[in-house]
């Protein structure tokens, strides 16, 4: 098992020899991928070696544009680009919405051929649904450390106000310029690092979709992604100095997530209940027309509020579960059905119901999950036995002055309860939360969050 992660002379990232026997498709990314010091003035060189073309729109806002855009623009002028700047200037804060869309849309010419995104999430998000629609590459120049959003082929946009997701292009280069990421604000460190903690879930989670469902784990992409969030967890005093060093670790463990993405084609290794959590914050937010908490800092909250559900089935004893009491306690489906309309609300509902149709268990299939878990419980608890204390996320978390409660993400306990028993029916994707629910536990286990 294993896999060759290095960077060539040109600070390029490069990956080979991935041996792995899990079974899946192992793709090597296609994108070039730079991390380093000093990189902003190689940004045309590294478009000439990819033969993007030389007619482009560089997409910036008030912030990414003094502190990156300005120098990038340069650089390609200086070296022949040309280049249309899309400057987007808001009195607060960017979003990713249609206003922000269409002065992108608008500064494409018929002659553009590929989009510079400078910028984290919303520029870079903005940028690719653009991107993708006029079926131009995009070169993403990144800002800040705050997500790991890069190396994604989702954008999450805003349309009147309503959170919305759309398939889109990769970034084909993507520049990681250290001496830009350290300038970040702590918050936007505090947010990547919120979003690489909650990896050890993710990797839990799939793990136990494996041992009850039979799931594929790759070992490889679970090994890239734990490699990378334990050099981060030991380097949380040089990520909040953001030294080189320490943002070098976190920007990496960020876009090597990403990348574990493009090897295995999809977000297992990167996401589970704890973006549901996150997601769902986000999604109630905007509905009522409040704000929405920063990705990353949500993820790394909620992955605190997970935690001790792990630990504690680890000491659960399963074989003592009632399944006659289990079977006649379970919801039907018009039970659910309400229940997901309550949760998520009218639109939301529908839809989760609709893309997740297997989600309403029949009673032999839930009995054979039991079963099963019964049956594995020992690689149940190896697997929780894998996570480090809570203590130590704690203990990073506060190091960092990060966000350690959800109220401190603005969401208060009605919304906080509701998102710890909904988390489990947002998707398909198996996780402790479903299994908890399916031996008849949820009750016991979540009595700290009243409905
Ligand atoms: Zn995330
Ligand atoms: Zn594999």
């Amino acid at each position: 098992m294993g896999a060759t992660i290095r960077y060539d002379a040109d600070s390029r990232l490069t990956i080979s020899g991935i041996q792995c026997d899990c079974g899946l498709t192992h793709n090597l990314p296609t994108q070039d991928i730079y991390v380093g010091q000093g990189l902003l003035p190689r940004v045309p060189a590294y478009i000439r070696a990819r033969g993007l073309g030389t007619h482009c729109v560089l997409v910036a806002d008030q912030n990414t544009w003094p502190l990156a855009g300005e120098r990038v623009e340069k650089a390609l002028l200086d070296d022949g680009f040309t280049v249309v700047r899309c400057v987007i200037r808001r009195d607060g804060v960017m979003d990713p919405d249609e206003r922000a869309c269409g002065e992108v849309l608008l500064s494409i010419q018929p002659e553009t051929e590929f989009l510079v995104a400078v910028g984290s999430g919303s520029i870079t998000d903005t940028t690719r649904v653009n991107a993708t629609r006029c079926k131009l590459p995009f070169v993403s120049v990144g800002t800040a450390p705050s997500m790991d959003g890069y190396t994604s082929v989702v954008a999450p946009l805003l349309l009147r106000g309503v959170k919305i997701h759309r398939t889109g292009y990769c970034p084909e280069i993507i520049v990681c310029d250290t001496d830009i990421l350290s300038t970040a604000p702590l918050a936007m460190v505090q947010s990547g690092v919120g979003d690489v903690l909650g990896k050890y879930i993710a990797k839990a989670d799939w793990m136990l979709g494996s041992i009850i469902n039979g799931e594929v784990y790759c070992d490889v992409c679970g090994e890239i992604v734990t490699e990378a969030v334990q050099k981060l967890l030991a380097n949380i005093g040089e990520i909040r100095a953001r030294t080189e060093k320490g943002i070098r670790i976190l920007i990496e463990a960020l876009l090597l997530a990403g990348v574990t993405i493009m090897i295995v084609g999809h977000t297992r290794a990167v996401a589970s209940v704890e973006h549901n959590i996150a997601h769902y914050w986000e999604m109630m937010q905007l509905l009522h027309g409040r704000h929405a908490p920063a990705h990353g800092a949500s993820v790394g909250v909620a992955t605190l509020l997970c935690w001790p559900l792990f630990t504690r089935f680890a000491s659960e004893d399963l074989s003592r579960l009632d399944l006659d009491r289990i079977k006649a306690r379970r919801l039907t489906r018009a039970q659910r059905e309400a229940w997901m309309l309550t949760a998520f609300e009218d639109e939301a509902g529908h839809a989760i119901m609709r893309d997740n149709p297997g989600d309403f268990l029949t009673w032999e299939e839930q009995e054979r999950r039991i079963r099963t878990a019964q049956a594995r419980q020992e690689e149940i608890r190896r697997v929780i036995g894998m996570l480090p204390p809570y203590e130590t996320i704690l203990c990073a978390m506060r190091e960092l002055g990060a966000p350690t409660t959800a109220a401190e993400m603005g969401v208060d306990a009605g919304l906080l309860n509701l998102s710890m028993h909904c988390a489990k029916d947002y998707r398909t994707r198996y996780t402790l939360f479903k299994l908890i629910d399916e031996c008849g536990l949820e009750e016991a286990y979540l009595r700290a969050y009243p409905l």
